[in-house]
């Protein structure tokens, strides 16, 4: 007989392994396929050699214009040609999803139970335990759907925008909206939105690296080149996908979509990022080891059970088996993967954007934040305020981009009409200028650098009409802004034949190149010898109170020049005076910073203004250290060693170029701290790439830096990055917060069982259908609401975590283990109460389902907060899904216990008042002695965090 028995042991066990085997395998078969399927790339041949075309051949063959289509042919080539949108790899079918549901070590021990279950024909429990895999795979299916769903529209918050002229304006789209024949505009740091022949360039360098494999960037010209020019060499084309790191330029579409180069080679852009962090790695590796010490387990228990305590090998498998679901925490990946995308939905809608998982968890660990000033801690809405030219200082009135205000001298009112001078020098910035000012709905509006913008309004108060110098002056050529050179120049001429170059930008950089100085205020053209010393001081003071400060200066140049370069400006210039522009601080951006302060993050301020500039900006804002500083040069003088010292203390960095903000970014990590770091600039990738967590500007960033971050402000704003910190610590808070709750649950009905085994009870506590409605029914409603838990109220007043802290810290374990000790008591002790008053078997179970029912209710309101106590009204009451769960919950036991058709499938018994009220009675137990608990850790332990 017992021959027979092991004999059929064998049989099973070796069926199990296939089941494992096979079921693994389908699954890696599955994914395998739909892997090799992304992978299938789609050749073509080319149908144009567009490179090889003249300019008028390109525009002949597209229909197009050199100024670009009209919004109406755009739109019927749009229906004709469809989105400019690469195709997406398709998602998982729905089968593979719900197979990889089956794929996890847990879920084939269950599998395996079933199956083993089935074979001692207790077809009962097999049904319910292939029901519980059936319906954990079901919401693992359809929440992880969801999740995929909700990380999709996210990542579509992020579509790139392209700038095409549409009816001779120049405007800016999403690129899905581009059709071959459209005119786009490129400058650095721009993501080329779809296949483009240059019409032309300056200065446009391409980095082709998506496309080639070639990281240096290739120099681009509009020449048309021979037919067999290979792709590579095409320096008239610019292709889809590829990033502008230097320069401006513009070009014809001529393809777009699935019919760009890189649509060809690759034809799918990435799919859905995998729903996982180093937090969820780690508890996949645990549940691996936790499902091997499961098996251990459950084969001792089995050994002891048939050895010492005389069951028989069917009764034991059935133990064994009840022993290994109850111990498997089945809900916990799904409910780690809900809370997980919760958390960054939520960071959406505060305005970060999340482009790459890991990052919600490193939020957490930031211990600084070095950001951008201009835009991030300011508002970025600038009004001229105050002019300096040699002889006067000027004082400018207004707000905002309304283009009415007064000049005064002195606080006296100065016409501004009849000052030659004053005109010149408004006239300068107008010209020497790329955005545009426009009234909307009575809204004044710029497109383009709202510094610029500030400056047409400063302009147009002086009576300037902006469209007729733009015509009287038309430009010929520029030198665009690059943060590295600090300046702008363009070439005009006049139609009286007069040509002149006018250059805008740093002070210190526009200075340097010049030789005179425009003398007085209205004899327009005298000029004397340029006084430095005299700028500086006008400079420094306009700094001083917080003034971002442009120079302004003037060359004649040949009437021939059409062309401008580097050479043409760095010497002999004259100087027509400075601007001083307001930017005010964030209102939002003090308040986070102060957040900030009090969450144990310190913040630094990196910035390509002046130094006064940000050292007054710093002090409004509220840094800790603003009078320290330090400059670019300064930067350069110092060796690493000094630097790693200094950069502990200082806070404000000026004049910095992004090699700077690299090396600051290096040193910062190697002192051992978890950096943050804000970018807008194509040359800003390397410094955001490098820092823990990279944070493009969603609004003036370039795409460049976008694709470099691992998150993307929507707003631009400093206050949303602290934002994303807060919410960033309350996703792992309650990560942890799901596994602090889930495994006691697990270790309370495993000892259940043990204790069962170990102490001989002819009938167990609770049978393996039992524990698993209980674990089921728990997870998909208690458990699922710590995923919707709100921000403790402590989490912005507490110290960054420590980056290398493991997840199951010793004081974690310990609440784990103590809380199983608490749940096992209670349950077992009311179970042999009922059989001790006589009651029968079936009530006896349905009394230990209950009790640790119950108990894992009021287990939920401690699990609510870390070590923070929770019996107070916010600690009971805050989280109105804890409430609705157990609602629900309490719903759920009431049919458990007394619905005919579910107390013949779960062996329940219905049970009395008093009954209930002893089982109430012993699971509120667990609420009072975690938080005693929880006030002696608070008393006695200094870092009060598990
Ligand atoms: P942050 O890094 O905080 O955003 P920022 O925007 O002030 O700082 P940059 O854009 O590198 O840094 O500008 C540096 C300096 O270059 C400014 O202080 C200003 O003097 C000058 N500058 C900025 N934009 C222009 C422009 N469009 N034309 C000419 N000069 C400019």
């Amino acid at each position: 007989m017992l021959f027979d028995i092991i004999a059929l042991e064998w049989l099973i066990a070796i069926l199990a392994a296939l089941v494992l085997v096979l079921g693994g395998g389908f699954v890696g078969w599955g994914v395998g396929r739909q892997r090799r399927a992304l992978k299938r790339v789609r050749l073509q041949p080319e149908q144009t050699r567009w490179h090889s075309l003249t300019e008028a051949q390109t525009l002949q063959q597209l229909q197009a214009d050199a100024h670009g289509l009209s919004a109406a042919a755009a739109r019927l080539r749009l229906t004709e040609h469809g989105a400019n949108r690469l195709p997406e790899a398709r998602p998982r079918s729905a089968l593979v999803r719900f197979l990889a549901q089956f794929h996890n070590v847990l879920i084939y021990v269950l599998l395996s139970a079933g199956l083993v279950t089935a074979m001692l024909q207790h077809w009962l429990d097999a049904g319910v335990i292939l029901g519980v895999v059936l319906v954990n795979a079901a919401i693992g299916f359809v929440q992880e759907g969801k999740a995929e769903d909700a990380l999709r529209a996210i990542r579509r918050m992020l579509s790139p925008l392209a700038m095409v002229w549409r009816d001779g304006r120049l405007i800016s789209i999403e690129a899905a909206n581009l059709v071959p024949g459209d005119l786009v505009a490129l400058q650095s740091g721009d993501k080329v939105p779809a296949d483009l022949r240059l019409l032309r360039t300056k200065g446009l360098q391409i980095e082709e690296a998506a496309l080639t494999g070639e990281s240096l960037p290739v120099d681009k010209r509009p020449d048309p080149l021979p037919r067999d020019t290979v792709l590579a060499d095409r320096r008239c084309m610019a292709y889809s996908g590829t990033l502008v790191t230097h320069g401006q330029g513009s070009g014809i579409v001529v393809a777009t979509g699935a019919d760009t180069e890189i649509g060809r080679i690759s034809a799918l852009v990435a799919g859905v990022q995998q729903l996982t962090t180093p937090l969820l790695r780690q508890m996949a590796q645990f549940g691996r080891w936790l499902t091997g010490a499961i098996l251990l387990l459950a084969a001792a228990g089995f050994a002891f059970g048939m050895l010492v305590r005389d069951y028989s090998a069917s009764e034991m498998f059935m133990a064994a088996v009840g022993l290994a679901v109850a111990a498997i925490p089945e809900g916990l990946p799904a409910i780690m993967t809900i809370t997980l995308a919760i958390g960054v939905q939520r960071m959406a809608a505060r305005n970060a954007i999340v482009r790459r998982l890991p990052a919600v968890e490193t939020l957490g660990t930031v211990g600084l934040i070095c950001s951008d000033k201009t835009g991030t801690l300011t508002c970025n809405e600038m009004t001229v305020t105050a002019i300096a030219t040699a002889g006067r200082q000027l004082g400018l009135s207004g707000a905002g981009y309304d283009p009415h205000g007064t000049f005064s001298v002195d606080g006296e009112h100065l016409a501004p009409q009849g000052d030659a001078a004053l005109q010149e020098i408004l006239r300068a910035v107008v010209l020497c200028n790329d955005s545009t000012l426009e009234q909307l709905d009575g809204d004044w509006r710029v497109h383009g650098d709202p510094m610029e913008g500030a400056l047409l309004v400063a302009g147009a108060k002086a009576g300037l009409d902006l469209v007729r110098i733009a015509k009287d002056y038309p430009r010929t050529d520029l030198i665009p802004f690059e943060s590295e050179h600090k300046f702008m120049a363009t070439l005009h001429h006049s139609h009286a034949g007069e040509s002149f170059i006018y250059v805008k930008g740093a002070p210190e950089a526009v200075l340097d190149m010049c030789a005179t100085q425009r003398a007085s205020s209205d004899a327009g053209a005298t000029i004397s010898a340029l006084t430095p010393a005299l700028w500086h001081a006008r400079m420094e003071a306009m700094a001083d109170v917080g003034l971002r400060v442009l120079a302004v200066a003037v060359k004649p140049a040949q009437p021939h020049r059409s062309e401008l370069d580097f050479a043409d400006v760095d010497s002999d210039l004259t100087l027509l005076g400075l601007f001083g522009l307001m930017d005010p601080p964030r209102a939002e951006a003090i308040a986070a910073v102060r957040d900030c302060a009090a969450a144990g993050i310190r913040v630094k301020m990196i910035t390509g203004d002046h130094v006064a500039t940000a050292r007054s900006i710093a002090r409004r804002i509220g840094l800790a250290n603003p009078d320290a500083a330090l400059t670019g040069r300064e930067l350069d003088q110092l060796d690493d060693a000094t630097l790693q010292q200094r950069v502990a203390e200082v806070d404000v960095y000026a004049r910095v170029t992004p090699e700077h903000k690299l090396r600051l970014v290096q040193l910062l990590q190697g002192a051992g701290r978890v950096v943050a770091m804000t970018g807008d600039g194509v040359n800003d990738a390397p410094a955001l790439k490098r820092a823990d967590v990279g944070i493009a500007m969603g609004v003036k960033g370039t795409e460049a830096a976008k694709e470099a971050a691992e998150m993307v402000l929507a707003d631009d704003n400093f206050a949303s990055i602290a934002s994303a910190v807060e919410e960033g610590r309350t996703v792992y808070d309650n990560l942890r917060k799901a596994i602090l709750f889930i495994l006691p649950t697990n270790g309370g009905e495993a000892l259940v069982v043990l204790g069962a085994i170990l102490f001989g009870f002819q009938q167990f506590p609770l049978t393996p259908v039992q524990i698993l409605w209980v674990n089921m029914i728990t997870a998909v409603t208690l458990a699922l609401a710590l995923a919707f838990e709100p921000p403790e109220p402590g989490v912005m007043r507490r110290p960054p975590r420590n980056a290398g802290q493991p997840v199951l810290t010793p004081l974690f374990l310990w609440r784990i283990g103590y809380v199983s000790l608490i749940l096992m008591g209670g349950t077992f002790g009311l179970f042999l109460w009922e059989l001790e008053a006589g009651e029968g078997i079936a009530h006896a179970r349905t009394v230990a389902v209950n009790t640790l029912v119950m108990f894992e209710i009021f287990y939920l309101f401690n699990s609510r907060y870390m070590t923070a106590p929770v019996l107070n009204r916010e600690g009971l009451l805050g989280n109105r899904f804890a409430l609705l769960a157990v609602g629900l919950l309490l719903l759920f036991q009431l049919g458990f216990t007394y619905l005919p058709p579910l107390q013949a499938l779960f062996g329940t018994a219905a049970i009395g008042l008093t009954t209930w009220l002893r089982i109430v009675a012993v699971a509120a137990s667990v609420l009072f002695i975690v938080e005693l608990e929880k006030a002696l850790v608070r008393r006695y332990t200094s870092n009060s965090r598990p």
